[in-house]
């Protein structure tokens, strides 16, 4: 089973995004790149590379419902005719809830983010969002971890590898440990866990870091040859990349505690002072990385929470 990765230019600041081709039967996508011009014509460029064209797909698997990566998801299904689209089910309502639902505005509130930027990173998010068609529960069949993706000549493993999303899906290669990760593995940065509203309980907010934690282990239980993430080159060198992340978080985790005033700060407060010179969308992602780490250092009890206002404040443990 061959996997052939073409990557596809954003309009993102990330950059270009990796989707992969499996040329075997039936012919698969492994994401798909945003809904624009240019990515449609890399795609299409990519398949003929390999004598193929969109009306030869039978299956789009989406890693995570990111408007890079499932931009296209739609209408690549209708091109294709009978192909079918598989993506987790935490996805589709992840996906339809950001930023426009009620739940996701109040975890803004709640981590303190003041009204006007409320509205500023949703006119942001109204931007993004032209970069994908909506997928509907009913348009997609649910990725279920530990299921297999049958090919002619192998299987896929479909891992649950949350924590950048709360459906976010890998798939491994078993005979060869080689893993497609999306964003749950990147070469150059670590993947930001981004702010979401807990899929099975919606008044509370997703644990993406403590989730993400445990991904990378169950992706390293594998003991990778070959991952392939969504973004910039594969790694073949996992263990060096695990170590890393692990500690970069650390770092991250000791820079968002040391942040915190002796009057305590919201996680709005805490993104300010780590990230001074976000701004646009990276303001959204910063405020999304302080929740993560502060839900994460609170869950070890490091720190306590205190709701005051609508708003949680955050101090540090008075033994510190
Ligand atoms: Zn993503
Ligand atoms: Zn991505």
């Amino acid at each position: 089973m061959k996997i052939i990765p073409i990557s596809l230019p954003t309009p993102f600041y990330i950059g270009a995004v990796n989707v992969y081709l499996i040329k075997e039967d039936p012919v698969t996508l492994i994401d798909t790149g945003p809904k624009t011009r240019d990515a449609i014509d890399a795609l299409r460029a990519g398949l003929r590379a390999n004598g193929l064209t969109t009306g030869d797909i039978r299956r789009i698997v989406l890693t995570h419902a990111h408007e890079d990566h499932c931009g296209l998801a739609r209408s690549l299904r209708d091109e294709a005719q009978d192909a079918e689209v598989f993506v987790h089910g935490w996805e589709t309502g992840h996906r339809a809830a950001r930023l426009e639902h009620e739940e996701n505005l109040r975890l803004l509130q709640r981590a303190g983010v003041p009204d006007d930027e409320i509205q500023s990173m949703r006119r942001l998010y109204e931007e993004v969002r032209q970069y994908a068609d909506s997928l509907d529960e009913d348009h997609c069949r649910e990725l279920v971890d530990g299921d297999e993706l049958e090919f002619d000549t192998g299987a896929l493993r479909v891992v649950h590898t949350p924590g950048h999303t709360p459906g976010s899906c890998s798939f491994v290669r078993e005979a060869d440990r080689t893993v497609i990760a999306g964003d749950c593995v990147l070469k150059r940065i670590t993947p930001n866990p981004v702010i979401a509203v807990d899929p099975i309980d919606p008044s509370r907010r997703f644990r993406s870091l403590a989730e993400y934690l445990v991904s990378l282990a169950r992706v390293r239980s594998f003991a990778p040859t070959l991952v392939y993430g969504g973004h910039g080159d594969p790694v073949h060198d996992f263990e060096e990349l695990f170590n890393r992340y692990l500690k970069l978080i650390r770092e991250r985790q000791a820079s968002v505690i040391a942040s915190i005033p002796k009057g305590g700060a919201t996680a709005w407060e805490v993104s300010r002072a780590v990230f001074p010179n976000a701004d646009d969308v990276h303001s959204f992602l910063a405020v999304s990385e302080a929740v993560a780490h502060l839900d994460y250092a609170h869950s070890e009890g490091k720190l306590a929470l205190e709701i005051g206002d609508g708003r949680e404040v955050y101090r540090r443990m008075p033994t510190d």
